[in-house]
This record gives C-alpha cells, sequence and structure tokens, in this order.
C-alpha cells in the first residue's frame, strides 16, 4: 500500500481530520495521504499520537522534529 506523509505549514486555516483543532499559519500539520483514501490533515499533537512525527535528539542535544 503506498501512502505517505508531507510536513507542511498551515496557510491561512485549517482544522485536524483528527481531533477537530482549528489550526492556523503558521503552525505545522502533517499531510497524510494514503492509497485509495481521502488525504488527511493532521494537527502536531495528532501527527505524534500516531507516529507520524517524532522527536529526535540531534549530537547537541537539541530536539528535532520530524515527519516520517
Ligand atoms: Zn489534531
Amino acid at each position: 500500500m503506498a501512502s505517505w506523509i508531507a510536513g507542511l505549514i498551515v496557510t491561512g486555516e485549517l482544522v485536524c481530520d483528527g481531533c477537530g483543532k482549528p489550526m492556523r499559519h503558521p503552525e505545522r500539520y502533517g499531510y497524510i495521504c494514503e492509497e485509495g483514501k481521502e488525504p488527511v490533515r493532521l494537527c502536531e499533537q495528532c501527527s505524534r499520537a500516531r507516529g507520524y512525527l517524532v522527536s529526535r535528539g540531534d549530537e547537541r542535544g537539541r530536539e528535532m522534529d520530524s515527519f516520517l
């Protein structure tokens, strides 16, 4: 099953498809496309809860968030 996810910046206003929370610029959101399904937009919390957004510490100990 082909699927992909993009980490995008909200332009204008969007509503999270996971929790219904309004998202506004410049928040980040995850855009998840799965073959045969409608694309889903998820806020950072929902992306994290579903494992699409992970935090990695870099060598200086800073937290880096990255979408998978
Ligand atoms: Zn959400």
